[in-house]
């Protein structure tokens, strides 16, 4: 990569938009070729949704789960197993990197992001991660909340159709028992949460580029960042 590329990256990039718009998928892509580090921030919610069920904490017991957000220990990894993992999760040292993407997880999980306490928790942590810089980081509020000063802001979208089809392969090529409809249900059910909550709600920044991904590839889309990135230098 040429010098004056390098010199015209933003410090980190933001990637938000609803469930199963491609977010992870396309700024792991985008991280790789830039030389940064990719952060789901997703996968820190589900940290707490996984660990409440695991430890007989009440969903609607939002001091319990406050309070958990505040102990809960949370290490994302570079995979360490060939079994389809983007990271190695490790919640409070132990390895529960499948345990946060199941159906239990998915249908609490937006119920404990509305939280305040549980977002800012999460937030102080994902600054910190963004302090240093190169970061794409991923989720619902980072453009508007998490990193609002972030130069280069992207929201992703896509019909909800689409990201379902998107979803229920992905579940298949994983081996999971996926039924379409349910899926299709499970992600309407987070996106009402997570678009109505009062704070951090989903939605693009105003200075964010959106892109509607429906009848993009991932290639197109990869390089329609690429191409933001460069229309910098
Ligand atoms: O991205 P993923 O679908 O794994 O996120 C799981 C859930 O975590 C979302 O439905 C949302 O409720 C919550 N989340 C959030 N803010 C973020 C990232 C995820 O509220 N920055």
């Amino acid at each position: 990569m040429c010098q004056k590329k390098l010199k015209a990256l933003p410090k980190n990039i933001t990637i938000d938009g609803p469930a199963a718009s491609g977010k992870t998928t396309i700024g792991t892509i985008v991280a790789n070729k830039i030389g940064y580090m990719c952060l789901d921030t997703g996968i820190m919610y589900r940290a707490v949704a996984f660990q409440a069920l695991k430890e007989g904490i009440e969903i609607s017991d939002e001091a319990a789960v406050t309070s958990l957000a505040e102990r809960i220990e949370i290490d994302i990894l570079p995979a360490t197993s060939q079994d389809g993992r983007q990271f190695d999760v490790i919640i409070n040292g132990e390895d529960h990197t499948w345990d946060i993407r199941t159906a239990a997880v998915n249908a609490v999980v937006s119920e404990v992001s509305v939280y305040p306490g549980v977002r800012k928790a999460m937030t102080l942590q994902q600054r910190k991660i963004a302090e240093k810089g190169k970061i794409v980081m991923i989720g619902r509020d980072i453009g508007t909340v998490v990193l609002p000063d972030a130069e280069l802001k992207i929201y992703l979208d896509a019909s909800v159709e689409v990201r379902a089809q998107r979803r229920y392969v992905e579940d298949l090529s994983h081996g999971k028992d996926a039924c379409l409809e349910d899926v299709v249900d499970s992600l309407r059910h987070r996106d009402e949460i997570d678009s109505g909550r009062v704070v951090a709600p989903l939605k693009a920044a105003d200075d964010a580029i959106v892109i509607d991904s429906d009848k993009m590839t991932v290639y197109e889309v990869v390089e329609f960042v690429m191409g933001l990135l460069e229309m910098r230098e």
